[in-house]
Parts: structure tokens; C-alpha cells; sequence
């Protein structure tokens, strides 16, 4: 069989397998020996030190970073009919190195991708100009707020429901007030892209409106880095927002900002279910190398049945996670009807498979599986923080039901 979990070389186009063989060389090279010659390091350095300039540099120059930026500024265009199943494969594979720089450069993807089809000429040529010079420019999308962010994904939209950060348009501007948490990127992102309320007589989905917010702009200020329990090579944060003030050509989308976004970074699901994927298959590579090294009771541990057992299921769980995350990618890629559906169906599936693989991994290192020089309790920290990415798992199955059942379900739970 090929490698567990991932598709065989032969389902790949050309551009697949060199992106994918790029970030396996990358991944291999360059991060997986970061990971294991500095195991307490995501817990001792500050996060503004926390991740070394050249983990960036380097998958800046492998073509990595800037997926998503147009050709014509030096990013790399992805070929535009398999490009979800593109995102998948490279978000896997860069997984499997260290999730939190997945999540760090997947920001910067998406970002590329709505600055490429809302932002004007202009501010293309400055921003994609200063994300191309720098590889250490980070990008964040920030929505969620206090209030529940399941009601985005709902959603309630009704005027009651909607986003408490506001913008109110005065004098060629747009002044911006409210507070955003939990933001990917949030605490050393250099542009933000915000999602606030400027027509609260109707609901979230007809009044929320998306501005790009550079971090120098008065009135913009990051208050806390949230210390997460994975993904810490990923600085997670909080941003506040008093009076700050962006000029008009900074309304990205006004009124059906959420509806959009969704439109331009279609694979915002593939990419979160991706990158748990990744993670599991670290999990059974490290432990499978375990098991067929390590002797108890006078024999390899994977002549012991129950652990052979084990390691089936892993392996089981991977594969099937891998071939319905290539569902969802091609339904994404073909726009087919059911993507909206099949993408919640992957996250979920996802990223329970994935916690119940790296439990597995735990659990057949004995006490290694708790060590935190052996990495393996990485994994399982790493794998829980997807339960919780892109919508609760929860909110996702409730999703799902609704798009299944429209005309019971769905009414319930709010007007669409
Ligand atoms: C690592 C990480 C990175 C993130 N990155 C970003 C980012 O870059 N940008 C961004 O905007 N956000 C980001 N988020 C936020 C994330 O999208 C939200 O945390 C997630 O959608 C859940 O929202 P919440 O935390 O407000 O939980 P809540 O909405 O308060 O939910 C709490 C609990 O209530 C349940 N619940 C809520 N409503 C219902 C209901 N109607 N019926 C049944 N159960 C319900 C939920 O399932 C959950 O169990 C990130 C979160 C994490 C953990």
C-alpha cells in the first residue's frame, strides 16, 4: 500500500505531485527537525520569538506561502479546476511537520484569495507587493467575537444576531468599533481582514460588511495572545477596535461580506480537514515505527494482537478521512450541489477520526505517549484544537442535518 492516509501518486496531476513532493521536502527537511530538536519550545519562548525566521524563509522560497497570490505579482497560481484537492494535499503535508504553521500560512492563502478578487488594483499592488517582499508578513480573517460565533455559522440571520463589532461610514471613511477573538494570525498579523455590522435593521447575512485594516491603523490594537493548547507555533489573538478609522477604498464587500468570503475561499473546510488529517498521520508514522521496535513480554508490541488491532483501526480511520476529504475537495472543485454539505461532513469526521488516532498513539507509547521529548502528546494537543476550528463539531453535524432535511430542519433555526 502507499503511504497511510495520503492518495497515491497515480490520483495526482502533475502540479500535485511537485507541490506535494516540494512540502514532503520542506516538511522533512526543515520542520520535522525543528519539531523534535525543540520539543519544550512552544511552551517556554515568547510567541513573538517562538517561531524561528527561517521556518518561514524556507517555506517561503518552496512556492508555499504565497499560494494564492496572482502570477503576475511572483505568487503561485494553482490551477484553478483541481485547486480545493490542491490545498488539501499541501495542507496535509505541511500537517504532518507542525499543524500550528499550517494554520499560520493557510491564513495568508485565504487572504491572498479575497485581497485577489474584492480589494481594488491599488491595493492589490501594495499589499500583495509588501506580502511578496516579506516572507515573515502574516495576514489574519477575524469574525469570531464574544457573542457565539456558532450563530455566524447558523445562521440567525435576523437583525438581533448580528456581529457586534460595527463600522459606521463618515467623511470618506469607515470607523470601526468592536472587539475580535480567537483569531488565527491575530497577534502578529500586519493586515487584517474585518468583518463588522453596517446595517443592523437586518440580519447577519445582508448586513455585514469586510474591510482590510493594516495593523499600524490608529485605533487598532491587539490586546492578548491566547496560549492555546496546540497550534502554538500559531499566535493566536485578540484585537480591539476604538474609532479606527479606514478609508473608503478599504470596504472590501459591503452587505454580503459572510456570503462572499464563502464564495472566494470555497476550501476553508478542506483546508481545516486537511491539516487534522496531517496530524493523524504523523501520529500513526511515529507510532507505527514504535510498535515494530519496541519489545514487551518477549515480542514486538505489533505481534501483540490487541495492538495490532490498534493500528488496523489507525490506519483504517486515516483512509477513510483521506477519501472523503477528496470527495469534498473535487465536489468543491466542480462546484457540485452537495460541496456545502460534504465539506461539513469532512470536517466533522475529521477531526473526531483524528483525536481518536492520536488517543490510539497515546495510548500504544504507554508512558512515551505522555513524554513530552517523545512528541507523541503533541499530536493528541494538536488534533483537539480542530474539534473547535471552523465551526463546533456540533454546529457542523446540525449543518449538515439542514441541508439534508431543508424543510424540517431547517427551519429552525433561523431564517436563510
Ligand atoms: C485554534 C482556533 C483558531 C481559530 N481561528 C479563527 C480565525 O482565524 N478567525 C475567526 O474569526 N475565528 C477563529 N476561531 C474561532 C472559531 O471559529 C470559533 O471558536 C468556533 O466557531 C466556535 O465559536 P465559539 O467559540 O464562539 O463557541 P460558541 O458559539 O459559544 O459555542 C459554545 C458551545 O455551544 C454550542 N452551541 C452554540 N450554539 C448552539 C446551538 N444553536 N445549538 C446547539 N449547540 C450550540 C457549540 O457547539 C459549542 O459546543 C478559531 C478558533 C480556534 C479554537
Amino acid at each position: 500500500m502507499d503511504k497511510v492516509g495520503e492518495l497515491p501518486d497515480r490520483f495526482l496531476t502533475d502540479e500535485q505531485r511537485m507541490m506535494r513532493e516540494t512540502c514532503r521536502r520542506y516538511v522533512d527537511r526543515v520542520v520535522k527537525p525543528f519539531i523534535a530538536a525543540n520539543r519544550e519550545r512552544e511552551w517556554f519562548v515568547d510567541p513573538a520569538e517562538r517561531t524561528p525566521p527561517e521556518i518561514l524563509e524556507e517555506a517561503d522560497a518552496a512556492g508555499l506561502r504565497t499560494l494564492g497570490v496572482p502570477a503576475e505579482y511572483g505568487g503561485v497560481d494553482l490551477d484553478p479546476a483541481t485547486e480545493a484537492q490542491t490545498f488539501a494535499i499541501i495542507a496535509t503535508e505541511l500537517s504532518r511537520g507542525d499543524t500550528g504553521l499550517t494554520i499560520k500560512l493557510a491564513q495568508g492563502w485565504k487572504i491572498s484569495i479575497i485581497l485577489r478578487e474584492l480589494a481594488p488594483k491599488h491595493l492589490q499592488d501594495e499589499w500583495f507587493g509588501r506580502f511578496m517582499a516579506d516572507p515573515h508578513l502574516l495576514m489574519a480573517h477575524c469574525l469570531t467575537e464574544q457573542r457565539g460565533a456558532s450563530d455566524r455559522w447558523l445562521p440567525y440571520n435576523v437583525p438581533e444576531a448580528a456581529m457586534e463589532t460595527k463600522a459606521v461610514h463618515e467623511d470618506g471613511h469607515w470607523r470601526i468599533n468592536g472587539r475580535k477573538q480567537f483569531i488565527s494570525n491575530g497577534y502578529d498579523a500586519t493586515l487584517y481582514v474585518v468583518y463588522a455590522n453596517t446595517d443592523p435593521s437586518v440580519g447577519m447575512l445582508d448586513g455585514t460588511s469586510s474591510f482590510l485594516v493594516p495593523r499600524d491603523t490608529p485605533g487598532l490594537e491587539v490586546t492578548r495572545c491566547n496560549e492555546t493548547l496546540g497550534g502554538r507555533y500559531e499566535n493566536n489573538g485578540e484585537i480591539t477596535f476604538t474609532d479606527c478609522r479606514v478609508p473608503d477604498d478599504h470596504l472590501l464587500a459591503e452587505g454580503r461580506a459572510l456570503t462572499l468570503a464563502r464564495n472566494y475561499f470555497r476550501p476553508g473546510k478542506i483546508t481545516v480537514a486537511a491539516g487534522a488529517l496531517g496530524v493523524g498521520i504523523a501520529a500513526f508514522e511515529d507510532t507505527a515505527r514504535f510498535v515494530q521496535e519496541r519489545v514487551v513480554g518477549g515480542r514486538l508490541l505489533i505481534k501483540h494482537q490487541a495492538v495490532a488491532g490498534r493500528l488496523a483501526d489507525m490506519a483504517t480511520k486515516l483512509e477513510a478521512v483521506s477519501a472523503l476529504l477528496r470527495r469534498a475537495a473535487v465536489a468543491v472543485d466542480n462546484d457540485d450541489p452537495d460541496t456545502n454539505t460534504l465539506c461539513f461532513m469532512v470536517k466533522v469526521f475529521s477531526a473526531n477520526s483524528i483525536v481518536d488516532v492520536c488517543h490510539q498513539a497515546v495510548e500504544l507509547h504507554g508512558g512515551y505517549g505522555a513524554m513530552m521529548e517523545v512528541g507523541i502528546e503533541k499530536y493528541y494537543r494538536d488534533a483537539l484544537l480542530y474539534l473547535h476550528t471552523d465551526s463546533t463539531t456540533d454546529i457542523a453535524n446540525f449543518k449538515i442535518v439542514k441541508d439534508l432535511f431543508p424543510q424540517t430542519a431547517g427551519a429552525y433555526a433561523g431564517p436563510e
